[in-house]
């Protein structure tokens, strides 16, 4: 059991139990902060009920079995309510319907009262605080809480602030009218609110409806009216100079008609089955519905009997309140796991006790990523609120830090490796999730890495798709996409839904896809952030494969930052900018590049892929070689090509380009306004050459 202790007899228990219970109703009813969820908060109260009821002996008019909510928090005035507010008896199931059911029809019939004859409105139980409103004349004079049923609180300034409070009835005006019914926050309003506490840096509501309390029990209310509270009547207490309907349906008809709001979701029931049958339709709406709801109200239709049936200690009998599962619960935070999706992306996921929340029993929800983590403050072990509402996925909410002792528990960290593969993790500057970078090799990612690198836009596999990916992963028949290019048709044959034919066809496609393009493979490796263009502009840049493994990224960032810093500082002394080396190729694809290319589990499934004859004419040999082993460096404005223009064009012709004149420098191929580079080459006696000689010299190349 999460509430520990030794017991060892029922008195101890019952104390202990009022204690407790006598804590969470300090935080609920007065301080708007509850610390456990609903659920928690009505175990114990049933488990104190239960032994009341085996002991009665142990009875005490201060148990809170045998009063309503909490006692008014002395702030605003006291309010004496002509007519008890009081709460309602609840039933967590079908049976516990039925017995309701019985037990009224059994007084009825003791009563002599025509049992036949009896119908029950049923409506939603709003989850808000219980309100009273007190017109006089039609107009509104006093708002008050309920406090403990027999004195709640002033809040008529506040009341007045709410817009769906009408300040006059319409078409009536009784001498007294005391309307009850229910505040609440619309969830939206509510995730608002709480957006707004978050960035002012304040304390987040833990639900609509403490938000709401909270909102409506303010000394300033000003607050009031900025927390978008809404009204629902569902009764009416004292009345005086009125001719009321006789029956609970038509009197919220009545009130609906005097510019009231009453909740469209109402029915009249002849018996159990029709009750229950009204629960079930509400529950179905439940997570449509703007605002919270946590079950559904039956109360005896007709008004003159609700005195026949008369009260128990802390509500009537003439009225039941069926409770909907609880969307938040308790449970133990076992452990937390790493999982790795398709797209490498790390997500740790919750292992918890079972626990049955939201109508299902969960066992895991997911964390969503690490800061989530950190700023939830869980550590494994932890007593945690679990959250289910509707069809949303369940979700750890928070800890309860204050139910951790003395026990030493343990915080998570993210694996600085992936849980599957091995390979490296890696987080970019600015986001939130850690992705493994083996790609190509991850067995998480594999098949989303397959149909990414056989897609028409990559290396065009016609008929590889995602069932036969899915049986061929599965069949252990492909690991990496070199595996591809070792299948025959035999093999192929033997699959699912994969004829003779079929397996021969995508064996040609896949022999065809060897002939590429360079833009293509790279685009096909499936490298974060390598789209198209970005694999069209490396392409561009580097000659081969191997140079693109080559490359020394982290050098590359470095050199990308300081030319683009001395940059900023040239064009504030208006000088020309120096060329960017891989101009166009932000931080995050460098580093992107340098985590896939960096990992030797991809490097592998490269080279087996090259090994297995994927190939793509190479640009050099196609055109000339004559600038091949020269390397050039491009300076000032030339009068028809633009820098990158005369890059790709040397590279074009076999040659290398520098962004910086050194000893090595070949050539440097000047243009007007030319500045320390051209310097550097005089300095240093390197050859300058102007636009047209370059020109010149690849023509030549063409020709040689
Ligand atoms: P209740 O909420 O179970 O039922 C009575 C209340 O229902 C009424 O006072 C009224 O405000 C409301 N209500 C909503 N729709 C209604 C309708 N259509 N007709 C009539 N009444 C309607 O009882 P309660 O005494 O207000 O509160 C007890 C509940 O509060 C507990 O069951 C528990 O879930 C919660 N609680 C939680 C904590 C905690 O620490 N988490 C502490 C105290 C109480």
């Amino acid at each position: 059991m999460l509430s520990g202790g030794t017991v060892t007899s029922p008195r101890q228990r019952v104390d202990q139990l009022r204690t407790q219970i006598a804590r969470y109703d300090h935080e609920y009813y007065v301080l708007d902060a509850p610390s456990v969820p609903d659920a928690e908060y009505d175990r114990l109260f049933r488990e104190l009920q239960a032994l009341e009821q085996a002991h009665p002996e142990l009875i005490t008019s201060g148990s809170p079995t045998q009063r309503v909510g909490g006692a008014a928090a002395g702030a605003f005035a006291a309010v004496r309510h002509a007519v008890p507010m009081l709460s309602l008896n609840n039933a967590f199931d079908d049976d516990e319907v039925i017995a309701f059911d019985r037990r009224v029809r059994e007084r009825l019939h003791e009563q002599h009262l025509p049992q036949e004859e009896l119908r029950y409105s049923a409506e939603l139980k709003y989850d808000g605080l219980a309100i009273s409103l007190r017109y006089e004349a039609g107009l509104l004079v006093q708002g008050a809480t309920r406090g403990d049923g027999t004195t709640g609180e002033d809040v008529t300034a506040n009341v007045r602030t709410v817009r769906a409070i009408p300040l006059r009835l319409i078409g009536c005006a009784p001498r007294v009218l005391e309307v009850r019914g229910e505040v609440l926050m619309f969830r939206r309003d509510f995730e608002r609110l709480n957006e707004r506490q978050r960035n002012a840096g304040e304390r987040e509501f833990v639900n609509p409806r403490n938000a709401a309390a909270g909102g409506l029990r303010q000394l300033d209310p000003s607050i009031t009216a900025g927390r978008a509270l809404r009204f629902f009547a569902y009764g009416v207490g004292e009345a005086a100079g009125v001719d009321l309907p006789d029956t609970h349906s038509g009197l919220l008809d009545w009130l609906a008609a005097a510019g009231l709001p009453v909740g469209a979701q109402r029915t009249v029931a002849r018996d159990a089955q029709a009750l229950l049958d009204f629960y079930r339709r509400m529950m179905a709406q439940r997570a449509q519905l703007p605002y919270d709801i946590d079950g559904v109200v039956y109360k005896v239709d007709r008004l003159d009997w609700h005195d026949a049936l008369g009260f128990v200690a802390r509500a009537p009998r003439f009225a039941l309140a069926h409770k909907f599962p609880a969307e938040e619960a308790l449970t133990e935070l076992l452990d937390i796991e790493v999982q790795v999706g398709r797209t490498g992306k790390l997500t740790p996921v919750a292992r918890l006790r079972p626990v049955f929340v939201g109508g299902v029993t969960v066992t895991n929800a997911t964390l969503h990523n690490e800061d989530e983590i950190r700023r939830k403050d869980l550590l494994i072990g932890d007593t945690v609120v679990v959250r289910r509402a509707g069809d949303v996925i369940p979700e750890v909410v928070r800890a309860l830090p204050e139910r951790r002792g003395d026990q030493v528990r343990r915080a998570f960290a993210m694996p600085r490796t992936c849980p599957v593969c091995g390979s490296a993790v890696l987080r970019e500057e600015g986001e939130v999730d850690w992705r493994c970078v083996g790609g190509l090799y991850c067995p998480a990612q594999r098949k989303q890495a397959l149909l990414h690198f056989a897609q028409r836009r990559a290396m065009d596999i016609d008929g590889l798709g995602e069932k036969l990916v899915d049986q061929l992963v599965e069949a252990g028949l492909v690991r990496t996409p070199a595996d591809l290019y070792r299948l025959d048709a035999a093999t192929l044959a033997g699959l699912e839904r994969m004829g003779e034919k079929s397996a021969a066809n995508l064996v040609e496609a896949i022999g065809r896809s060897r002939k590429t393009t360079f833009a293509r493979f790279l685009f096909a490796l499936g490298i974060r952030h390598v789209g198209e263009e970005v694999a069209r502009v490396l392409a561009q840049r580097y000659p081969d494969m191997d140079a693109l493994m080559a490359e020394d990224w982290a050098a590359l960032a470095e050199a990308k930052n300081a030319i683009q810093k001395e940059n900023v500082r040239r064009r504030a002394r208006g000088e020309d900018p120096e060329p960017v080396p891989l101009e166009g190729i932000g931080p995050e694809i460098v580093a992107a590049l340098q985590g896939f290319l960096g990992e030797e589990h991809n490097r592998a499934a490269i080279r087996a892929l090259l090994e297995a004859g994927i190939a793509w004419p190479k640009r050099a040999q196609a055109r000339g070689t004559a600038l091949a082993g020269r390397t050039f460096v491009v300076t000032g404005t030339l009068p028809t090509l633009s820098r990158e223009e005369a890059q790709a064009l040397i590279r074009d012709h076999g040659g290398s380009v520098s962004s910086s004149v050194s000893r090595k420098t070949d050539f440097v191929v000047a243009g007007e306004a030319a500045g320390s580079k051209l310097d550097r080459a005089h300095e240093l006696g390197v050859a300058v050459i102007d636009e047209a000689a370059l020109l010149d010299m690849c023509k030549r190349s063409i020709r040689s």
